[in-house]
């Protein structure tokens, strides 16, 4: 999936680093999803909606899995539910730091939807 997102914007005329954030920034919401989401189920269905205009790419990740009680809570860094299995709370940071926008739609049993803007650099 990270590199369906990546190979979709490599249609942009863009740099090496652009498209490496937009891998990461998959990379991070699909983890989240399987082994949050779906508790480490890879079974499951993640979604994902790729989109561009001249200035902006949109990326939605969306599960159908247990949710988010408290979505503040979540964003904090270094706060994670699952300490134990090597989490380190960063990957919203992570997506927060490499967009203009980040948010988070989700409540407990009702799957997760985050959406996530990125300005495109323009070419100097
Ligand atoms: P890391 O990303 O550094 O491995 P992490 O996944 O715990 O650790 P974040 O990605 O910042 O950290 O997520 C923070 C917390 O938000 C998670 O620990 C989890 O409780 C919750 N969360 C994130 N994504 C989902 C999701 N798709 N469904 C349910 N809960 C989620
Ligand atoms: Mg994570």
């Amino acid at each position: 999936s990270r590199n369906i997102a990546q190979i979709f914007f490599s249609e942009i005329d863009s740099s090496v680093g652009f498209l490496n954030e937009i891998k990461i920034i998959v990379s991070e919401a699909v983890t989240n999803a399987i082994i949050h989401g779906y508790d480490n189920d890879n079974m499951m269905d993640v979604y994902l909606n790729l989109a561009y205009d001249d200035e902006f790419i949109y990326i939605e990740v969306i599960d159908k899995g247990v949710g988010i009680l408290d979505i503040e809570q979540a964003k904090i860094p270094m706060f994670t539910t699952k300490p134990d299995e090597d989490r380190s709370g960063l990957g919203f940071t992570i997506i927060d730091v490499f967009s203009e926008e980040m948010s988070i739609e989700s409540s407990l049993g009702g799957g997760c939807k985050i959406k996530i803007i990125k300005k495109i650099p323009s070419v100097a």
